[in-house]
């Protein structure tokens, strides 16, 4: 049965969309079956996996409104090695629509219940806010990802998140849990970088990853072709990391 995780992160730009497909593509490469769903209306997870957002018949938009099923709206992005339930900006429309239906909340984990086991990894790539989107991720999964940059402000913008895991477990879903802490977009040169990189594993202590991920511009360059950076160019630093990653998360889930 697969394991759900979400990549969440209200801030935008810390890495959310970069983890969520590089981490499909490693994962992939070491033998798991492997499902990315965009629930950002951005359809940066899309593009960025090889599917084209403005050809997309079925996405996550019609799976949520129920009127698809995920068989039907996935696809196969076939040079990332990984399905896809894509996104577009029809999405952003979702979030209105569902707050005045039943069970609005719950619709993707009742979705997701009809493929689990065609997958051993489902990986949800989160909108940067605390929305209903956000929300049916979070109800649907049974760990977070939180990709986070080691800077200053870091660890004050992780309370509110921490704060919306800890209501959702205690509320709406009691398998949630924080899967780990990664770091992203990390230069050792900077020495602020260090200082919150340390505060971090003092803090969260094994909840934070051992793999880092590098700031590598071999990863912000693969989007552009369609590709995950560690399809694009699997000899890189930032795509040996994610490779990395996904052996470690294949371990941590024996844990769970
Ligand atoms: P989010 O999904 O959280 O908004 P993205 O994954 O889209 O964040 O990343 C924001 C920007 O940073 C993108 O342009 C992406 O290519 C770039 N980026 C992300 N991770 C790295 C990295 N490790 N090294 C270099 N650039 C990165
Ligand atoms: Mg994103």
């Amino acid at each position: 049965m697969a394991r759900i995780f979400c990549i969440a992160n209200q801030k935008g730009g810390v890495g959310k969309t970069t983890t969520t497909v590089n981490l499909a593509a490693g994962l992939s490469r070491i033998g798991q079956r492997v499902l990315v769903i965009d629930l950002d209306p951005q359809g940066n997870a899309t593009m960025g996996s090889g599917v084209d957002k403005r050809a997309l018949e079925l996405s996550v938009y019609d799976v949520l409104l129920e009127s698809a099923t995920v068989a039907e709206a996935r696809q196969r992005a076939e040079k990332s090695g990984y399905d896809v339930l894509g996104a577009n900006r029809e999405l952003a429309g979702a979030e209105v629509e569902l707050v005045k239906l039943e069970r609005r909340d719950k619709r993707l984990k009742a979705a997701l219940s009809t493929v689990a086991s065609d997958y051993d990894f489902v990986l949800i790539d989160c909108p940067p806010s605390l929305s209903l989107l956000t929300l049916n991720g979070l109800c649907s999964a049974h760990g977070v990802i939180v990709p986070m940059q080691c800077e200053y402000f870091a660890l004050e913008g992780l309370s509110d998140l921490v704060n919306t895991i800890k209501q959702v477990h205690a509320n709406l879903n009691p398998d949630l849990q924080i899967i780990g802490l990664l770091r992203v977009m990390y230069d050792p040169r900077i020495t602020l970088q260090q200082q919150v990189s340390e505060q971090l594993k003092a803090h969260f202590a094994d909840k934070v990853f051992n793999t880092v991920i590098p700031r590598n511009v071999r990863l912000a360059e693969a989007p552009s072709y369609g590709l995950p950076g560690v399809v694009f160019d699997p000899a890189s630093k930032g795509a040996q990391s994610f490779i990395e990653f996904a052996e470690e998360m294949v371990l941590r889930i024996k844990s769970l």
